[in-house]
């Protein structure tokens, strides 16, 4: 079977061997069909493979959920290039388009492997004779829901239509169901795989602990200059790298002074015009601009392997959001950096705004909710990352369920204590003052 399995790999992705064994034990588990599947990976780790492999090989249709059209758009497009038979209903697609999809479907033997909704679509009236009519023929495969993380209320990046997913898992009761999602904390697991109602699922979680990144805090209100420094960790980066900002003027700012001081920086966020939004993008992904200086609706998505360094001017506004952003460094394994310019003012204001932003969503709605509380105890967590004198590597492994991992000195803590203790004792003098 790994063989052919391989073979397969070869033949419909051109790709040389599994990404890694969780990738391939994954893909096993699905083939063999009889548990729901569950799978935490990294992004750029290859998920995405873990149900288009098994959907290739199977006779029926593989049923994909994914939150946003645009990445839909990104899979299809990268499938039929590699011939493989994928399309997507959703409400942008032309009725001509969408009739021929659906006759298709309707026929005895379908072309279509790979079917892509948004789960907005899955819960439309207009898509469940579809529906109904591919699951009494047995011609559902695989469901797969990718972004999972997306159903949780704890998670990041909850979106209320993915809650509707638990009912049509329990509507398809025959079909193998595998949820994917990058990095959750323990709690957002067991959320995901409840509120899909997931049965007896199979868990594969990549461990939390990357050794590759090396992580440290400066403290910025100690700083001469703060653009010089900053200047000076890309100079050593030794390549290009992202520098997170929290808003428009802050990512102006940053690409500004970074050019000034002489290395090519362009800033990345909502106020741009989408062209120029993607041409930064794409200059930044070609390796012509070093530095892009974004907001954080900037990464998702972007699969860029060789990227040196992550910096965090502002604060993230949870450890989760933090490990997921500066995870995008060193994905090609090599040694890459990750820093957050913390400082206490940075903190008062996230805190406010994090609070204001609570108490809007609680006026709308009438009453509190125990996710508003996550919001101030996943910042809360942020903070002490930074704030602590423990190493780094350690508190995001904890506080994602994992044991302390063997850092060896990719962080600041444990490279050197004092440093940490001496930069921690200066911010409570200038913070009393
Ligand atoms: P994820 O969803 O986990 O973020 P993707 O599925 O988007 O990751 O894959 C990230 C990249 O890895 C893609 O460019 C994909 O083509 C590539 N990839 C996946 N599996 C393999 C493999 N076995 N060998 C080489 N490249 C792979
Ligand atoms: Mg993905
Ligand atoms: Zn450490």
């Amino acid at each position: 079977m790994t063989k052919t399995l391989k073979q397969a790999l070869k033949t419909h992705f051109g790709f040389d061997g599994f990404r890694s064994k969780l990738q391939e034990d994954v893909v096993k588990a699905v083939i063999k069909g009889d548990r729901d599947v569950f799978v935490c990976m990294p992004t750029g780790a290859g998920k995405s493979l873990c149900y288009q492999l098994p959907a290739v090989l199977a006779n029926g249709i593989t049923l994909v959920i994914s939150p946003l059209i645009a990445l839909i758009q990104d899979q299809v497009d990268h499938l039929r290039e590699l011939n493989i038979a994928a399309c997507s209903i959703n409400s942008k697609l032309p009725a001509g388009e969408r009739r021929l999809i659906l006759t298709d479907l309707e026929s005895s033997s379908p072309r279509l492997k790979l079917l892509y909704i948004t789960p907005e679509m899955v819960a439309s009236p207009s898509f469940q004779p579809c529906l109904t009519g591919l699951c009494n023929r047995g011609l559902l495969s695989y469901l797969a829901v990718d972004e999972a993380h997306c159903v949780s209320q704890w998670g990041h990046d909850f979106r209320p239509d993915y809650l509707k997913l638990g009912l049509l898992r329990a509507r398809l009761p025959g079909v193998p169901c595998l949820a994917l999602t990058a990095t959750a904390p323990k709690n957002v697991q067991e959320d995901i795989m409840k509120s899909l109602q997931l049965r007896l699922p199979l868990s594969f979680v990549t461990p939390v602990f990357r050794s590759n990144l090396e992580y440290d805090v400066i403290f910025v209100e100690l700083l001469p200059n703060p653009y010089v420094h900053l200047h000076a960790f890309v100079k050593k980066a030794l390549g290009c790298g992202i520098v997170y900002c929290r808003t428009r003027e802050g990512c102006e700012t940053v690409a500004h002074q970074l050019t000034k001081l002489g290395v090519l920086a362009k800033a990345y966020h909502a106020g741009l015009k989408a062209g120029d939004r993607s041409e930064v993008q794409n200059e930044w992904m070609q390796g012509k601009v070093l530095v892009i200086v974004a907001t954080i609706s900037f990464g998702m998505g972007v699969d860029k392997a060789n990227v040196r360094f992550v910096a965090h001017w502002n604060l993230a506004k949870s450890l989760a959001s933090y490990y997921q952003e500066s995870g995008r460094a060193g994905r090609d394994g090599l040694p890459s950096a990750c820093r957050t310019y913390y400082s206490r003012k940075d903190k008062e204001q996230i805190n406010f705004l994090i609070r204001q932003e609570i108490r809007r969503r609680q006026e709308k709605r009438g009453s509190a909710k125990e996710t508003d509380k996550a919001a101030i105890t996943d910042f809360e967590a942020m903070v002490l990352f930074c704030e602590q004198e423990k190493c780094r590597h350690a508190i995001i492994s904890q506080f994602f369920g994992d044991k302390s991992p063997n850092c060896a000195g990719a962080c600041d803590f444990c490279r050197n204590p004092k440093v940490v203790r001496a930069q921690l004792e200066k911010a409570a003098v200038l913070s009393t003052r």
